[in-house]
């Protein structure tokens, strides 16, 4: 596992509890460098994260209660949204087909910056059950910068609420690498791994779209 990334272990929700404790404790005790404006800056950046409307494999259905009246995630901040360019983080909520990792990428582009990615699910690891499939990829980190995995198959709603409480943490502590920086940094690298399987025509192409194109 990549260094600053953290997996969901399952336990029980005595343990679930204790962990957050413990997390909390952790994250409060981060001595940073951070001046009061920055600080406030990025509370409020962790405590208003939009989810753009998108699921993919089973989490598409483990997703639904996480955000509605069962587990209300709201009360932590953290809210639907029905566009990637209002959204500040995707969930790739399991196996992505080939043709399916081409809408991916282009909610991902979409999306402006700073934005999360959350990976839940086994097959967004290693690609869980479908590991050997002729067209699912296994490794979401090889096309796009993943920011925090939720582990297992399928993970509850209370571990992808576990998932957001420590990125949260990690946003409002400053402690991650954002992949939207790796993804912009290693560029080449992840367009060469997206091309790989998917051939060279990945929307959205923005260069051969609008190329002579005049500006009214
Ligand atoms: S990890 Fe399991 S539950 Fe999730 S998409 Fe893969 S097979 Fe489905």
């Amino acid at each position: 596992m990549q260094e600053g990334f953290v997996s969901y272990q399952s336990s029980s929700s005595e343990d679930l509890a204790a962990q957050q404790r413990s997390l909390e404790a952790e994250t409060e005790g981060v001595a940073n460098s951070q001046t009061l404006i920055e600080k406030a800056i990025h509370w409020f950046q962790a405590r208003s994260m939009f989810v753009v409307a998108y699921g993919t494999g089973c989490g598409a259905i483990e997703m639904p209660p996480v955000f509605t009246s069962r587990y209300d995630i709201e009360r932590l901040g953290v809210v639907g949204v029905a566009t990637p360019r209002q959204a500040d983080i995707l969930i790739v909520s399991g196996y992505a087909s080939l043709k399916t990792l081409r809408r991916i990428i282009r909610t991902y582009e979409q999306m402006s910056e700073p934005k999360f990615v959350i990976a839940l699910g086994s097959c967004t690891i290693n690609g869980g059950m479908y590991w050997d499939s002729y067209n699912t990829i296994k490794k979401l980190e090889d096309y796009l910068g993943v920011d925090m995995y939720v582990a297992g198959c399928m993970p509850r709603p209370e571990a992808l609420i576990e998932g957001f409480v420590k990125l949260q943490a990690a946003i409002r502590d400053q402690t991650l690498e954002p992949g939207y920086v790796r993804y912009r940094d290693n560029y080449d690298w992840y367009r060469h791994n997206q091309e790989k399987v998917l051939g060279k025509n990945i929307a959205p192409q923005y260069e051969e779209n609008y190329a002579g194109m005049e500006l009214s």
